[in-house]
């Protein structure tokens, strides 16, 4: 099960709504315990890929000062987010071809004119082959 609080939820909502219709995309802070990860942080990044409305790409900059901060005694980076404008929440095949750290959560938004359809997660299989969609939660001992 994944842990995404309410709060972070809604700065998710509201990153990929404002990039909308380009794909938003950012980096997910927080814990695992036992089977459970526990988001504590979306940090937003800009997408840097050639392609944004169909494509997304994490700013490596972003990327290295989290981990650099991790390494520090910082929150791990857990997974990512990624929005999908005018698509569903399911990975999409460029996501399949694009699974390089199968330890990465990933969360995708659906966006539909703009508006937050729904967000799923999804861990990929260890293979890089395809995903499992994972429970997303925003409380412990509840479901969506
Ligand atoms: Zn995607």
């Amino acid at each position: 099960m994944i842990l995404l609080p309410a709060d972070q939820r809604t700065a998710i909502a509201a990153h990929v709504e404002a990039d909308y219709p380009s794909e938003a995309c950012g980096l997910l802070l927080g814990q695992r315990r036992n089977d459970r990860v526990l988001i504590s942080q979306a940090v937003a990044s800009a997408n840097v890929s050639d392609q944004p409305h169909h494509r997304f790409e994490i700013d490596p900059v972003l990327r290295l000062r989290l981990q650099k901060a991790a390494r520090e005694g910082g929150a791990a980076i857990l997974g990512h987010y990624h929005s999908h404008p005018n698509g569903a929440a399911r990975p999409s095949a460029t996501d399949r071809a694009g699974i390089y750290e199968p330890d990465l959560v990933w969360l995708i938004a659906a966006v539909k004119d703009g508006s937050l359809l729904e967000i799923a997660a999804y861990t990929p299989w260890a293979d890089g082959d395809g995903f499992d969609e994972v429970e997303l939660s925003e409380n412990l001992g509840t479901t969506k």
